[in-house]
């Protein structure tokens, strides 16, 4: 596996495990925040219902408090009767409470729905109650017990009974806590959530959940459990702690299955009790698995889109990569080309050099015969006294000596390999240098020019503008060498812009059917030092000047080689 591999797979893992990590917290806080507001409306709605059910039957002990029948059995100067137990059974079953009691004041029992059960409290005291300390102190009282012959979980509603603007006794309502815990509409809307109801020393008085029930939430100090035993309102049960802590957040072991709540607690309104509702956690459940699950499918489709941009993008770089290389071997190819044709310039040029030599010889070893005869003839002069023949005998050897130099500095230029170099050059100049060049072949052939020296400017590159006119006099002395007459004609015409330049001679003429092919590289009629070259060159070099070269057959005889070019530097 690559490197560029291994870190591209490194890369996605980690932008995985991020967004994974960061769903899952995102999720699991917005589902503390659900239970949370689970926890608080299920908690409003339990502790209105039990605080509806104290009402009612504070209301029922009220109305019991101040009847007639409680207070006819209060009254001492009447003999005792069970109309009062009847009365206080009827409210019993009416009401839905577990005993309805009348204590004296001293705290016992005077009357009693149970009387006719074999448990009635009739005659039992129970003036060590908290429901009848409170009531004789306060005249109303809610208070919990475990009832000491059922041994079963009640709320006591207790309320002073007044004669005459004093406590003539209490009258008592209970009821099971375990008719709320059972009462199933309450119960209904509560599903998953426990709760538990606990007094101010956090002993659970009432809970859905049943290990819970008469146990501590937090640990109780010594005076706690003497007041408790005291008071007797758990009986001689010992309270233990409950299975958990009350916290903000729960660990709760059920079944020995560990779970985290969210607790929210609410205090009643009618008795010092809170209620605490219990709203699980579910850390692992099916909207955390479908968030997860459509993360992870989003991310893939995410890296399955960067994947194929990269591709796209490598693509596009690769098709640059080429496009540029294409362009860098065209470049090359072009110099390469150049280059070559440089080489035939050159190798044309040598050629024409070939054809010259012979000439070039002649022209060179004449003034070299004829200094040879001056210096001869100068030693003489000087010996014999007579210096002023002799100086202009030396004159005559300096005009030789530069002669010479001219032509060798012709030669040298031509053959050398130079750069393009466009100017104005004034054409008669460049016709004389050309004619000094060809000057000896010309002179050779017998060939007789006739020209008029035209006034004015041609854009070329002067050196490469002489070539070719040296070319085109070679071929016109080589064209008329059989010929009776032999004339060269330069004429030159111009216009605001262009220059036209004819060279005609009287030599054969072009043969028609080479009329189309003369400017072909390497055509040659010529058996012996012809190349075919020449004109080929001499074509590009006179349209690398932006101008034209044509040739045709001159109405009189002989060819006709036409050349336009531009005064001055053309306007693009
Ligand atoms: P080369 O001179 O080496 O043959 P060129 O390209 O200079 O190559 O000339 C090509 C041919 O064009 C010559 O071989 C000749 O047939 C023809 N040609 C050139 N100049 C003339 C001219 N002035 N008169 C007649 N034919 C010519």
């Amino acid at each position: 596996m690559s490197n560029k591999l291994v870190i591209k797979l490194l890369v996605y893992s980690v932008v995985l495990v991020v967004a994974m990590v960061l769903t899952v917290q995102v999720t699991v806080q917005q589902q503390a925040q659900r239970a949370h507001q689970q926890a608080r409306v299920q908690g409003a709605h339990l502790s209105d219902y039990i605080d509806r059910q104290f009402s009612r039957y504070q209301r029922i002990v009220d109305s019991l408090s101040r009847s007639k029948a409680v207070h006819q059995a209060l009254d001492i100067k009447r003999a005792a009767s069970q109309d009062t137990d009847r009365y206080l059974h009827d409210m019993q079953l009416a009401s839905g409470a577990s005993d309805v009691y009348l204590l004296n004041t001293s705290g016992t029992v005077v009357a009693t729905s149970n009387w006719h059960l074999p448990y009635s409290y009739k005659g039992n005291n129970f003036a060590f109650r908290g429901y009848f300390r409170d009531a004789m102190r306060h005249h109303s009282a809610i208070d919990f017990a475990l009832g000491q012959r059922s041994r079963k979980r009640g709320f006591y509603f207790s309320q002073a009974v007044i004669v005459a603007g004093e406590v003539a006794g209490v009258i008592v309502v209970k009821v099971n806590a375990s008719q709320f815990e059972a009462d199933k509409a309450a119960l209904d809307s509560v599903q998953d959530t426990l709760f538990a109801l606990v007094d101010e020393n956090h002993v659970v008085l009432m809970s859905n959940a049943e290990p819970w029930r008469l146990t501590s939430l937090s640990p109780m100090t010594t005076p706690q459990r003497q007041q408790l035993k005291q008071s007797q309102q758990f009986l001689e049960r010992t309270i233990a702690p409950a299975p958990w802590q009350w916290q903000g957040q729960a660990q709760v072991y059920i079944a020995k299955r560990k779970r985290t709540f969210v607790i929210d607690d609410t205090a009643l309104a009618r008795a010092p009790y809170q209620l605490l509702t219990l709203v699980p956690r579910n850390y692992l459940n099916e909207t955390l698995v479908a968030r997860l699950g459509v993360t992870l499918m989003c991310l893939l489709v995410l890296i399955a889109l960067v994947e194929y941009l990269l591709v796209k993008v490598a693509g596009y770089r690769q098709l640059l990569y080429s496009e540029r290389s294409l362009a860098e071997q065209v470049k090359q190819r072009s110099q390469e080309l150049e280059q070559a044709q440089d080489a035939l310039v050159r190798t044309a040029k040598l050629a024409t050099i070939g054809q010259l030599s012979a000439s070039v010889n002649h022209e060179i070893n004449q003034p070299l015969s004829a200094m040879s005869a001056y210096i001869a003839a100068s030693k003489r002069l000087i010996a014999r006294g007579q210096y002023d023949k002799a100086l202009s005998n030396l004159q005559l050897i300096e005009q030789l000596v530069n002669r010479v130099h001219a032509i060798a500095a012709q030669l040298k230029s031509f053959s050398q390999k130079r750069e393009h170099k466009m100017q104005a050059t004034s054409l008669a100049q460049t016709i004389d240098n050309a004619l000094l060049v060809a000057g000896p072949q010309l002179k050779e052939y017998g060939v007789e020019v006739c020209y008029h020296p035209p006034n004015v400017t041609v854009w070329v590159d002067p050196y490469q503008f002489e070539q070719v006119l040296v070319n085109l006099f070679a071929n016109a002395c080589q064209a008329m060498e059989k010929q009776a007459v032999k004339r060269l004609r330069i004429e030159a015409d111009s216009d605001d812009e262009n220059v036209y330049l004819s060279i005609i001679d009287t030599g054969s003429g072009i043969e028609h059917h080479a009329l189309s092919s003369i400017f072909e590289p390497f055509y040659t009629t010529k058996s012996e030092h012809g190349l075919g070259l020449g004109l080929s060159i001499s074509k590009q070099i006179i349209e690398s000047f932006q101008g034209t070269l044509s040739a045709h057959n001159h109405p009189d005889g002989g060819a006709e080689f036409l050349i336009s070019l531009h005064q001055q530097e053309p306007q693009i």
